[in-house]
């Protein structure tokens, strides 16, 4: 058993550090009063290689793997929660699920433009009455012979009115149920009968773009099929127990932003004549955060290091989904409590971390989804794959 990172890997994260110091931290708290997207911070990530990373070499790989591609997304989510989305849109999500299920010719089309951002990425499952329960879903793929005609409407879609080329799920035979459902790369700025519009109203991720996307009558073209007719649901599993691990990243890497905040100011607030760390409730309130927070790392990493073993570890990356993504709300919430009326004040980054941290309570699976998942492996129901 090994706990340290190689010098490769403190490399990278060093990398990711600096990046998330000079590049996002200057301007945040402009474009997170603006919700601004900058797909300029996306391209430079890219640059950086931080979207190879479990991929092969010849399709734009880093020679990486998914711890690597935590340490990336933990440092930049010690900064920004918005931040750390791209990596499973450009990265986790649709490429490594076109590496895994797609042709060789389309490994070849899409995933180095997701790898470089020169297409920006998108994954599509949810709609306005299908969130948790996936194999509901309304959006139908008619086989018209020459082409697939898309109906339907996906809801709170990652990078929707900003994406590029992206993977849609849809029911092609619902009378099938769940072996009915099919997954196609999507386009949705070149094809007709797609038209995609943002949610401004997020309480968080301020310069994470979340949309719509309405399909009517949209033409896809016949080779848009992701793995095979019918293998839509199993694809969606697939990914979304890796999203998952990306969301878990960016939850110790909220936790770590928020701990480190609170203890900056813990030594800084003076009352009643010493600093407030000192006094013991506080001192309470920052080990337990501090505890949870390794506890959560360790989960999220081990995680990782077993999809990279390619060992099942689907029971491991829900139990480090949930309690990561729980830490990071208790963390964030504390350290507002720490930062007494400051904590709520928009001028200070504590009630961010929180408002963002909540998000990954229901992102890739809400809590009670993951609870499902962790005790149906523990009752033998189901396998762990
Ligand atoms: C910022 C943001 C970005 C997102 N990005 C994407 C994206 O890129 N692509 C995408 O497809 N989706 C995306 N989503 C949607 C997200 O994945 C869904 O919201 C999530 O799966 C939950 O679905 P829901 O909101 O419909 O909740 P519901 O499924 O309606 O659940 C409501 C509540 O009921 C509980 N519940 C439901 N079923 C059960 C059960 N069987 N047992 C116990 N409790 C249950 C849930 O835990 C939850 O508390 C995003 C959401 C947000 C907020």
């Amino acid at each position: 058993m090994h706990f340290g990172l190689t010098e490769e890997q403190q490399m990278m994260q060093d990398a990711a550090r600096n990046f998330a110091e000079k590049e996002i931290l200057p301007t945040l708290p402009e474009d997170e009063a603006d919700h601004r997207f900058r797909p300029d911070l996306v391209k430079k990530m890219a640059e950086l290689g931080f979207f190879g990373c479990a991929l092969p070499e010849e399709h734009g790989g880093n020679g990486f793997g998914f711890v690597e591609s935590v340490i990336l997304a933990e440092q930049i989510a010690k900064v920004s929660g918005s931040w750390r989305l791209p990596f499973n849109m450009q990265n986790i999500g649709p490429a490594i699920t076109v590496n895994k299920f797609g042709t060789e010719e389309q490994k070849r089309r899409f995933i180095p433009d997701w790898v470089s951002a020169d297409s920006l990425g998108f994954f599509a499952m949810t709609e306005p009455n299908t969130g948790s329960d996936v194999a509901s879903m309304g959006t139908t793929a008619t086989d018209r012979g020459d082409h697939w005609e898309l109906n339907g409407q996906k809801m709170w879609i990652s990078n929707a009115h900003v994406g590029d080329w992206g993977l849609v799920y849809a029911f092609t035979d619902k009378s099938k149920k769940h072996k009915g459902m099919t997954c196609f790369i999507i386009n949705l700025k070149a094809n007709e009968g797609i038209a995609t519009v943002p949610i401004e109203t997020k309480l968080g991720l301020h310069c994470a773009p979340t949309g719509e996307i309405a399909f009517n009558g949209a033409k896809i073209p016949k080779d848009s099929v992701l793995g095979e007719v019918g293998m839509g649901f199993q694809i969606c599993m697939w990914q979304l127990n890796n999203t998952r691990i990306g969301c878990a990243a960016g939850a110790i890497g909220i936790a770590g932003g928020a701990i480190a905040a609170a203890i900056g100011y813990a030594n800084e607030r003076t009352q009643f004549g010493k600093k407030i760390g000192a006094y013991q409730m506080v001192q309470a309130q920052i080990a337990d955060m501090v505890a949870e927070h390794e506890a959560a790392k360790l989960l999220v990493y081990r995680a990782a290091w077993l999809k990279d073993q390619g060992l099942p570890n689907q029971h491991e990356t829900s139990m480090a989904k949930l309690f990561a993504s729980e830490t990071a709300v208790h963390a964030a919430s504390e350290t507002m409590k720490i930062f007494g009326s400051y904590g709520y004040s928009t001028e200070y980054p504590a009630q961010r971390f929180l408002r963002d941290a909540h998000s990954l309570r229901v992102v890739e699976g809400t809590s009670n989804i993951q609870k499902i998942i962790i005790a149906g492996i523990s009752l033998g129901d189901t396998a762990n794959r």
